[in-house]
């Protein structure tokens, strides 16, 4: 008998290697390796975990004297053959070494543990003297859910037997939190008629036909909510439930950090014609089986969620599976709980604040073919789907779809890598936003996305009036700068007095401090890159980190030549502090970085507020989430030039942002909302545009900027990050490396100059942690030209790095350049 296995294997190194290599299979593995199977392999003279790629069959390779795979270590595939093309993308887009993608996509390290079948326990029992086989078995039997310790091929045979049943474990096994959610909804297969029908003719109950046409007419309805709209609702719907027309429905929704739990998921809505229209064009890209990408803009409380869904469902219906991504866990939560009370069990979810039990478990359910739906954050990107159909990327502008490289794993835009994954499987992605991002809105006017409107809040619902104070010249009695203006004050008094809730809301990154002109609001900026100075405390100088242009502190404010600059930067906390000074009968309460460091912390905050026994929130960008808090009627923007002079060229695209869905907070509930932006530059456009919600206008104006400064998307960044222990080793690195940059531009005469290279500067937290720091910023208009240079730059300059103990990143379309 021969088999078809394969006599050799392609695979990734578990470790920071590039490339992938060769291997041949011995023949008594063969028959049970896979692609998307860890196998163990000699390299470099140990034995390192690897991941298999690709089987080869044929003999091609058979002269080439490869060394063999010592064990196969999982008993199924923990990957799809056909997301490998995937993997291989990133690592290859973002130059990472493609065992380490692999190794980051999968769930935390579990191991393998084995029980005996029946026929095995049987074996044992009739053997009469000791062999290997039967001290296998016993261990076995004797160590129930204990780690294997011996290689699996020992053990392979024995399965193979039918004598014992191999399986993996996550290492820790934590209990994930979930609770659950109850439900009532009609019975299958009745209708309201036939209920009416079931009435009894002398009945008294007065609502009790418009109880059960409100739970026919949306299908699923929370228990809790009905009990509470009807003052006889329990009664109801145990009446109902017995003459066997109603059901309950428990459903069980993974507790992550947020109040979006704690809020119930919407009962499902008829849609209004703005969601039907974007439905249908969706569900016509999705028809045509093959790559597009729709750009959905709704404004805040537009509906998207529930086009989302029906999206979903018609992805399901067509036979392919969906994964809907959120920029947050807690978002991802509350998505979880919408789709769970609706589509049932074949959901799974993703993301890093599950257990990594539940990681693992979730993770299985995908591989074999048991889910129809993930929803998750980034991770959710890499989901081992059979073939995929839609891909839904929620609030697709947020900057927490990028990933920073950790724990060896890559940098990626989990946004961008949706739409190459969606190309790959010829699926269809939609990219969901109230306020899109400056590059999605320029590929959906170049027509590369396809765009899709929706422009009215849902039973519109006004937006809140937007009202903008000027902050220059607001002094206290002693002439210093007040955080509060006479005009915000007044409005939380007010607010209070109403017994309504207010945020305020200051935006303040880490150690960031903005170095201001008081007298006419402006930030100094870099005169080369147009992006906000740094002001370094140590050596009082305020530095561009793009370019390294510095600049000592005592200079003239370039538009009103006032020499009086400031360093202005307060926190959240002396905020807080004089709101208490002001309002000393009000409850106030902090959420940032800082007060919600303990696990569970944020929740506990947000759930207090949602309660209302906190009148007055104070946060961070945190706050600015989709939370829903109906008697919150104020927003207080305490400084929006601490984001808008934030050192990077997209800071006015964030600030934008920021405002719209900070402004998208006040008046989610019946009455109107008010917000107030206090700013020393209230005619910035970025400003301007979101008082009027005008994204057009702010849109205009920012694309031309771009384009005059050669910035996204008109062009690609690269970051390149050198880091090292030794300051002088680590200087030499970088002075060597950036004459190795200057030999190979000059290499391509023609093209080299079609890439700039700004820096190398110390990076702006150089010395973090003890580390010297370092980076060249690379700018060109030419993905394949910068990728050229940065394969190039590394194999060159890989010797002489490493002697000097320094350790280069080199970060693809980077974000986040502090
Ligand atoms: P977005 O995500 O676009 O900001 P959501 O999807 O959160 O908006 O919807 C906002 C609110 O409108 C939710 O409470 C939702 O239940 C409700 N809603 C959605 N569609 C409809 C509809 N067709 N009719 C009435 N209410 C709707
Ligand atoms: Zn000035
Ligand atoms: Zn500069």
């Amino acid at each position: 008998m021969t088999s078809q296995k394969p006599k050799h294997l392609r695979v990734a190194i578990s470790a920071p290697v590039k490339g992938t290599f060769f291997y041949a299979v011995p023949k008594g593995l063969a028959p049970t390796v896979w692609v998307g199977c860890r196998v163990l392999v000699p390299f470099n003279n140990r034995k390192v975990t690897a991941y298999v790629l690709e089987e080869i069959p044929g003999p091609d390779l058979s002269d080439q004297n490869l060394k063999e795979i010592v064990d196969i270590l999982d008993a199924e595939p923990l990957f799809l053959r056909q997301t490998v093309p995937f993997f291989e993308w990133i690592a290859d887009y973002y130059i990472h070494p493609i065992g380490m993608v692999i190794r980051s996509a999968l769930p935390e390290a579990y191991f393998r543990t084995a029980h005996l079948t029946k026929k095995g326990l049987a074996v044992l029992d009739s053997r009469l003297f000791a062999s290997e086989e039967s001290e296998l078995l016993s261990w076995i039997k004797d160590h129930p859910d204990k780690r294997l310790p011996w290689p699996l091929k020992k053990l392979y045979p024995l399965q193979k037997k039918g004598w014992l049943s191999i399986e993996s474990r996550a290492k820790k096994e934590v209990i994930t939190d979930s609770y659950e959610l109850k439900f009532i909804r009609p019975k299958k297969d009745v209708d309201l008629e036939t209920a009416l029908a079931k009435r009894a003719k002398s009945s008294k109950v007065k609502n009790e036909v418009e109880f059960l046409s409100e739970i026919f007419e949306t299908g699923t309805v929370l228990l809790s909510e009905m009990k509470a709209k009807f003052n006889n609702g329990p009664y109801l719907v145990n009446k109902w439930v017995t003459k066997g027309v109603l059901e309950h429905q428990t459903v069980s929704v993974h507790k992550s950090p947020g109040i979006a739990n704690i809020l119930p998921p919407p009962s499902p809505h008829t849609l209004n014609s703005h969601q039907v229209k974007a439905l249908d064009l969706i569900k016509t890209y999705m028809d045509k089986g093959t790559f597009s990408c729709c750009l959905l803009y709704g404004v805040t409380g537009s509906g998207k969620t529930e086009v989302y869904y029906q999206a979903v469902v018609h992805a399901i219906k067509s036979g392919r599976q969906a994964i809907l991504m959120a920029p947050e866990i807690s978002l991802a939560g509350y998505l979880e709980g919408v789709f769970r009370s609706r589509l049932g069990d074949r959901i799974a979810v993703y993301h890093s604040g599950l257990s990594n039990k539940e990681r693992y478990r979730q993770w299985m359910r995908m591989v074999k073919g048991e889910v129809d739906l993930v929803i998750g954050a980034r991770s959710a990107l890499f989901a081992p789907l059979p073939a995929p159909g839609l891909i839904i990327v929620d609030e697709e502008h947020d900057s927490a779809y990028v990933q920073e490289e950790r724990r060896g794993g890559p940098h990626y835009q989990a946004r961008d890598a949706a739409v190459v994954r969606a190309k790959m499987e010829k699926a269809l992605v939609v990219l969901g936003s109230g306020t899109p991002s400056v590059q999605s809105f320029q590929n959906s006017i170049t027509g590369k996305y396809h765009l899709i409107l929706m422009p009215d809040r849902v039973e519109r619902r006004p937006l809140p009036d937007v009202e903008i104070v000027d902050m220059k010249g607001v002094r206290n009695a002693w002439g210093k700068m007040e955080m509060i203006s006479p005009r915000l004050r007044k409005a939380l008094n007010e607010n209070l007095t109403a017994g309504n809730q207010a945020i305020l809301f200051l935006n303040r990154r880490g150690f960031h401090r903005l170095y201001l002109c008081p007298r006419c609001g402006q930030a100094i900026s870099c005169p080369n890159c147009d992006v906000a100075l740094t002001f370094h405390l140590n050596e009082d100088r305020l530095i561009c980190h793009y370019c390294g242009f510095n600049s000592e502190t005592k200079v003239r404010c370039p538009s009103c030549s006032s020499t009086k600059l400031k360093a202005y930067g307060f926190g959240t906390e002396k905020l807080e502090h004089e709101l208490n000074a002001l309002f000393p009968h009000a409850r106030i309460s902090r959420m940032d970085a800082d007060s919600t460091r303990r696990k569970g912390e944020a929740f506990q905050i947000l759930k207090r507020f949602g309660r209302h026994e906190t009148d007055i929130l104070v946060g961070t960008q945190m706050v600015t989430k989709g939370y829903d808090f109906p008697l919150v009627t104020l927003v207080g923007v305490i400084s929006a030039d601490l984001s808008l002079g934030f050192p990077d060229f997209r800071a006015g695209e964030r600030t934008f942002q920021l405002l719209s869905q900070v402004a998208g907070r006040a008046g989610r509930g019946n009455q109107r909302g008010n917000v107030i932006i206090q700013t020393f530059n209230p005619d910035h456009y970025v400003v301007r545009a979101a008082m009027a919600h005008d994204f057009q206008s702010f849109f205009d104006r920012e694309r031309e900027l771009r384009k005059a400064l050669d910035y996204p998307p008109f062009s690609n960044l690269a970051c390149l990050r050198l880091q090292g222990n030794n300051k002088k080793k680590t200087e030499e690195a970088v002075y060597q490396l950036s004459s190795d940059l200057k030999s190979i531009l000059n290499r391509w005469p023609r093209r080299g100059k079609e890439i700039r290279v700004l820096g190398p500067i110390e990076a702006p937290m150089a010395r973090l942690k003890g580390k010297q720091r370092w980076q060249f910023l690379i700018k060109s208009r030419s993905v394949a030209l910068m990728r050229h240079l940065l394969v190039d730059l590394e194999r060159s300059s890989l010797k002489m790095l490493r002697a000097n103990g320094v350790h280069l990143i080199s970060d693809v379309d980077p974000y986040d350049m502090l």
